[in-house]
């Protein structure tokens, strides 16, 4: 009984929420031992005709959900409430428990992550009116705060940039963190001595170059618009395309942002973004899906290799999320071609189906190829759990 489970103070649960503007995620986590007592989804709030009125209602909604589930959270002494927040801005570069000042600054960051913070902040508040232990918000932008200036700085007017707090902040940051480390893990080699590409491909797309554990270069922006072909996100574009589509298609700005982020990338290429369809579709001869496929393993290649420059050579070639945890074809894809530079797999390693952290590449290769399954509740968990001692 997850009651009696928890009944010890050192084993007290971590609620981690991500609260988005209709939505709920929870989970319910020991971060210790990783153990998930509950986890769900609350959605359609605010929605018409959904019970579930707004944020306040939501929390509710998910104490009596974990209750049917043998969870009954004014039990289970619960530790902390760890919040993902997409956007912490040139303000946030770690985790920081929340006060009225936090929570005020992740809501005037909303003019960068429209979509994100907003949502965060009324979580945040819902939660905290509910919950009297301390909150932590953990930042997605956080690890890439030690991007070098030459890495995240546009080359577009510096006071222009200043006043508007324009860079690249990248996303995707707790897991790209909780990946290389386990990756160091998995090799059983320091972490300080790897130089490692992440790619983290999920229905969101992202990679990185990490050096000893710090983040260097990420191919997300100012936004999460930028870098990879993602489900409905273009991706990289030329940035004359925005005044091009506004002058021949007559497209607002609204309108075009729209576009670029939900209705490219896979969707647009191909009229589908889940990525298992893709692969349906491709075994079925489908040309726009192999089209589809093929631009976004062209695209992941220009970012393997920019990063392979960036760092002066890799040591280990990192797939993770639901896509590059799965995709044996996108995985054989972009590694093909490679050995000039170390980069190889093992086919049968690769085709092997397996939910654990495994090599992939032939004993004995330069280049280390590795499959590591993210958790960023649980890095949420953990890094909750380290600041509130
Ligand atoms: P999110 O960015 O929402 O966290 P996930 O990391 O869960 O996304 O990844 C979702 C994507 O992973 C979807 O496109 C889904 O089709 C893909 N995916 C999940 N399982 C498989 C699989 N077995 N083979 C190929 N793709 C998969």
């Amino acid at each position: 009984m997850p009651e009696q489970r928890v009944a010890d103070a050192a084993t007290a649960p971590v609620l981690v929420l991500n609260a988005g503007s209709s939505s709920l995620k929870y989970q319910l986590v020991v971060p210790e031992t990783g153990e998930v007592l509950a986890k769900g989804l609350v959605e359609r709030i605010g929605e018409a005709g959904s019970d579930v009125a707004d944020h306040a209602a939501a929390m509710q909604a998910m104490a009596s959900r974990l209750r049917t589930d043998g969870v009954d959270l004014d039990d289970v002494r619960l530790r902390a409430v760890g919040h993902r927040v997409v956007h912490g801005g040139p303000d946030f570069s770690a985790p920081v428990v929340i006060d009225d000042a936090v929570l005020a600054r992740v809501h005037e960051l909303s003019g960068l992550a429209p979509l994100h913070n907003p949502a965060a902040a009324v979580g945040i508040e819902a939660a905290r009116a509910r919950f009297d232990v301390p909150h932590v918000a953990v930042f997605d932008t956080a690890f890439f705060a030690s991007l070098p200036e030459a890495a995240s700085t546009y080359a577009v007017p510096r006071d222009l940039a200043r006043r508007h707090a324009i860079r690249r902040y990248g996303f995707h940051g707790t897991s790209h963190e909780f990946v290389s480390r386990a990756t160091a893990d998995l090799l059983g080699r320091p972490l300080a001595q790897l130089r490692q590409v992440v790619l983290h491909l999920g229905n969101g797309c992202s990679a990185s170059a990490v050096r000893g554990g710090v983040a260097v270069d990420t191919s997300m922006g100012l936004t999460p618009l930028e870098g990879l072909v993602m489900g409905t996100r273009s991706g990289d574009v030329d940035p004359g395309l925005h005044a091009y589509l506004a002058r021949e298609a007559g497209l607002s700005l609204g309108e075009i942002d729209t576009l670029l982020n939900k209705r490219s990338g896979l969707l647009g290429l191909s009229g589908v973004n889940d990525f298992r369809e893709l692969e349906q579709r491709l075994a079925s001869g489908d040309a726009d899906a192999r089209l589809a496929f093929d631009v976004a393993v062209h695209r992941l290649k220009h970012y393997v290799g920019a990063y392979l420059a960036v760092l002066g050579g890799i040591d280990v070639l990192v797939f993770t999320a639901g896509v590059g945890e799965n995709s044996v074809a996108l995985r054989a894809a972009v590694t093909e071609g490679l050995e000039e530079l170390g980069i190889t797999v093992d086919r049968a390693r690769n085709a092997a189906r397996s939910g654990a952290a495994r090599v992939i590449s032939p004993d004995g290769a330069r280049v280390v190829v590795a499959v590591v399954p993210t958790n960023e509740e649980l890095a949420i968990a953990r890094q909750t759990a380290r600041l509130v001692g």
